[in-house]
């Protein structure tokens, strides 16, 4: 309609310190309405390039600025931003569908974080440094930034992640070329608008706005980028690997998870409930760290379910702008479709969905009717070999089963490709080191759920990635290292 089409927002890719527009367009849907609501550039080989030689030519400034300085340039965009988090927030639930309680309280304030952690982290390391007397040498190491980096994001948490990669890039000298996703493309285009107000100097930070089989690709096989961050579908990462692979790039992968929840009898199940449905619920499900598959000790396992059961009923899922919601739409149509079709599949292998999709039904108010949203559900007598408990589902579905001594549910919770986030539930101390040792999973929680201390790695084993996150190991990726002995 042309109300529709006159409010269309139209973002440009940022390149060298302006924005320009692009010869083609993707939209946008906002998923709560189904509406298109922007255009966003569909940059190519060539917009890629263009922002490479922008980075390119920054570097050499950028790079020689003291820790100092560029700490304070951070600084500065963590206080704009968080200026304007209220507009942010709000585009972030529009642009990704999930609530604007939850942009206000975890997506925004964590990117505005992100900024000052590594503003901070960036002043605080110190190198190495070895002496060996009957040698007469002393052996030291510097760190030096790479050069341009190249950052790709996913739809989930999209500031946040953005921000995650470039804070330690920038922080540490480099300078980079970020890809977001097509799908949130929002809130790092309204970011490029403060970046020299912040002080930024052209060309540090360029944001190039299109498809990963595109945009991204043309940045993965870029031969000035040396380096790439990527968060995302492992997927996506494989095909990310074998694309760089010629150039022999330094690869830092997020991908997915298949995380368990392992609660024990001795649980304070008062805690564990809340938190588990948190931890299977948030944000659509749509976090990487989310709860899928939760194992319970037999002994309170129908306890548990009945609890857990009624409390996911309570979830209210609908419009996100209304604050009281505690559930958004998914991120798209197609997602959405995949998502209900793990349902489906369960069902037809004999499994019981106990709430949510094709048992309850879902008011939305008018607006929303063609928006993509579904219930929190709840699956069980479920086999471990099901789709549903080996594969990323990435929605608010997540799957209940029993379990009976620790050695078995260790094997269990081990026994899929992933291994990025666990909580382990008890109060036996002894027990929730034993556990927590014998996961292979990158983070374990116990009695607790999505607590981080940046300053500790992040990341995944297995299919789940490569590499860590954290100040020490942001740094170390983001950094070249040289040994330099001197003989005295
Ligand atoms: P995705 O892999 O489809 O896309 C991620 C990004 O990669 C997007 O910007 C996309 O455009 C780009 N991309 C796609 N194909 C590409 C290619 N061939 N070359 C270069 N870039 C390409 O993932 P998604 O659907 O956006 O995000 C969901 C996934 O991300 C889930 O698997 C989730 O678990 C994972 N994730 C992981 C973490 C973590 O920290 N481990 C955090 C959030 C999300």
């Amino acid at each position: 309609t042309m109300a529709q089409s006159k409010a269309l927002l139209v973002l440009e890719n940022f390149i060298g310190g302006k924005f320009v527009p692009c010869s083609s367009y993707i939209d946008s849907y906002n998923p709560s309405t189904g509406d298109v609501y922007c255009k966003v550039p569909d940059s190519g080989k060539e917009e890629v390039e263009a922002a490479v030689k922008a980075a390119k030519d920054a570097f050499p400034v950028w790079s020689s600025k003291t820790p100092l300085e560029r700490s304070q340039i951070l600084n500065k965009l963590a206080d704009l931003i968080e200026h304007d988090l209220e507009a942010f927030a709000q585009a972030e639930s529009k642009d990704q569908g999930k609530t604007i309680t939850f942009a206000r309280t975890v997506d925004i304030p964590r990117a505005v974080y992100n900024l000052r952690f590594f503003a901070s982290s960036i002043l605080h390391h110190v190198t190495e440094c070895t002496e060996m007397t009957a040698m007469g040498c002393v052996n030291y190491t510097s760190r030096a930034p790479v050069g341009v980096a190249g950052l790709i994001s996913p739809w989930n948490l999209p500031l946040y992640l953005l921000t995650w990669k470039i804070a330690p890039a920038i922080a540490c000298g480099n300078t980079v070329v970020a890809k977001p996703s097509e799908m949130t493309s929002v809130t790092a285009w309204m970011m490029c608008k403060l970046l020299e107000k912040a002080g930024v100097p052209h060309g540090v930070v360029n944001m190039v706005f299109g498809t990963g089989a595109k945009a991204g690709e043309a940045l993965v096989c870029h031969p000035d980028v040396p380096l790439i961050s990527f968060t995302g579908s492992t997927l996506t990462a494989q095909r990310i690997t074998e694309k760089s692979a010629p150039h022999c790039k330094r690869l830092s992968l997020e991908l997915g998870g298949k995380n368990p929840a392992i609660i024990f009898d001795d649980a304070d199940l008062s805690q564990c409930i809340p938190t588990t449905l948190r931890s299977s619920f948030a944000n659509q499900g749509e976090i990487c760290l989310c709860t899928s598959r939760i194992f319970v000790q037999r002994g309170i396992y129908n306890e548990f379910l009945k609890r857990f059961v009624a409390e996911a009923k309570k979830w209210k899922t609908g419009n996100p702008s209304d604050p009281t919601v505690n559930m958004g739409a998914l991120i798209s149509k197609e997602h959405l479709e995949k998502v209900r079709n793990y349902v489906k599949k369960a069902q037809a292998e004999g499994a019981k969905v106990l709430c949510g999709e094709g048992v309850d039904s879902l008011a939305l108010p008018p607006d929303n009717q063609k928006g993509y949203f579904m219930l929190p559900t709840v699956i069980t007598e479920v086999k471990d070999e099901s789709c549903c408990m080996q594969e990323e589902i990435f929605g608010p579905v997540t799957c209940v089963v029993a379990f009976d001594t620790e050695e078995e549910v260790i094997t269990r919770a081990n026994g899929v490709k992933y291994g990025l986030a666990a909580t382990v539930w008890s109060s036996n101390v002894g027990r929730v080191h034993r556990v927590a040792h014998r996961l292979q999973s990158g983070l374990v929680w116990t009695n607790c759920w999505l607590i981080r201390d940046l300053n500790l790695p992040f990341g995944g084993m297995k299919a789940s990635g490569i590499g860590r996150e954290g100040a020490k190991d942001s740094y170390e990726f983001f950094t070249e290292v040289k040994t330099i002995t001197i003989k005295h």
